[in-house]
């Protein structure tokens, strides 16, 4: 076995899940590898200001992934960004990673944060628009929405939970769905049909995002006669489902129907010495906070194992 290449714990995944597992893994002196597929970080780069991270009132998401990054690198944690996944071996005591540049490097554990991603509309406008004026994530970015007309795309649950909730910072909240009944709960349902600031556009789409700098306007189209209206607004959110970067992972541990990673109490799944921690496991609230906590167990859990398996070796 090739030393140099070989660690106790690899990390897939350099968001901050991962990140926080690698502050960890690396403070108990266990050799510790992150490899990340994008910019470390993951989506807190995407993220103009978080405001409800504890302890820190307001900081840029990619300010909040440098000092972790150089957190975990304080404490010996080897990164490697912007890499690609070729091979994956989780099963047996030690795990394989080959990476599509050939490199290939070997584990006593592995923990696995690759996060995940908002289902989009594919809409003209949309990439132009995402974090000016177009939001997936109403915890994240409602207080900006503050005394302005926004509209809430879907029909979902999250969809109705998140409208209502952001009538605390709206002055209105349009509700605009494909269908001509919601696939909510009844409760999600009556709160949004009796809120006041709430109207709906059923059974229409959004074709397309306009404006300058700043989202100001969306085609609505009515499915039923066709008919496309121009419709100003100050913010669209979008809530029509969530996607785990689990692709990878299909048929080598075990994920639910959506593709959520499954995890026990201690972030250990159904392989020895493979964990998981962050937005691609099973669980319902995504935020900073909770990756950071799942990457906390995570490392914990697996630095626990790590011992027990050298105890017994
Ligand atoms: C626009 C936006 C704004 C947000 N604002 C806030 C906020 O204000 N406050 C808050 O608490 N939360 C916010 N969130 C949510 C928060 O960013 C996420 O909950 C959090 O980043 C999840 O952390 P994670 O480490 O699990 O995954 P991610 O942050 O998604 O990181 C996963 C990392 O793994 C990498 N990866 C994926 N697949 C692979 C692979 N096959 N191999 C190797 N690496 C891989 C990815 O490139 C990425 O770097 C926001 C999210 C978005 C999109």
């Amino acid at each position: 076995m090739d030393k140099t290449n070989h660690y106790d714990a690899l990390v897939i995944g350099g968001g901050p899940a991962g990140l926080t597992a690698g502050i960890y893994l690396s403070r108990a002196r266990l050799k510790t590898l992150i490899l990340s597929e994008g910019t470390v970080g993951g989506q807190m780069v995407l993220t103009h200001e978080i405001a409800n991270y504890p302890g820190v009132e307001s900081i840029s998401g990619y300010q909040l992934s440098n000092i972790m990054k150089k957190q975990a690198k304080s404490f010996g944690c080897d990164i490697k960004a912007n890499i690609q996944i070729a091979q994956l071996e989780l099963n047996g005591k030690v795990k394989s990673v080959v990476l599509s540049d050939g490199n290939h490097f070997t584990s006593e554990s592995i923990i696995l944060s690759p996060g995940g991603r908002s289902r989009t509309l594919g809409v003209p406008g949309e990439d132009l628009f995402k974090g000016r004026g177009i939001s997936y994530c109403a915890t994240c970015d409602g207080d900006f929405f503050t005394d302005k007309e926004i509209v809430v795309v879907g029909g979902g649950n999250s969809a109705l939970e998140e409208a209502v909730s952001l009538t605390k910072y709206a002055s209105k909240v349009t509700i605009v769905h494909q269908f001509d009944h919601f696939q909510a709960f009844k409760h999600a349902v009556d709160e949004a049909q009796n809120h006041p600031k709430i109207s709906f556009r059923m059974e229409s789409v959004i074709t397309a995002f306009y404006g300058t700098d700043h989202l100001e306007s969306v085609d609505i189209k009515d499915l039923k006669t066709g008919v496309v209206h121009q419709f100003p607004t100050d913010g669209v959110f979008i809530f029509i489902g969530y996607v785990p970067n689990t692709e990878f992972l299909q048929g080598k541990v075990e994920l639910n129907q959506w593709g959520e990673i499954m995890v026990k109490a201690d972030m250990s799944t159904n392989l020895e010495g493979v964990f998981a921690a962050g937005d691609s496991t099973a669980k319902r609230y995504r935020q900073v906070t909770t990756a950071v906590a799942d990457g906390t167990v995570a490392a914990l859990a697996a630095s626990d194992y790590l011992h027990r398996k050298n105890s017994n070796d």
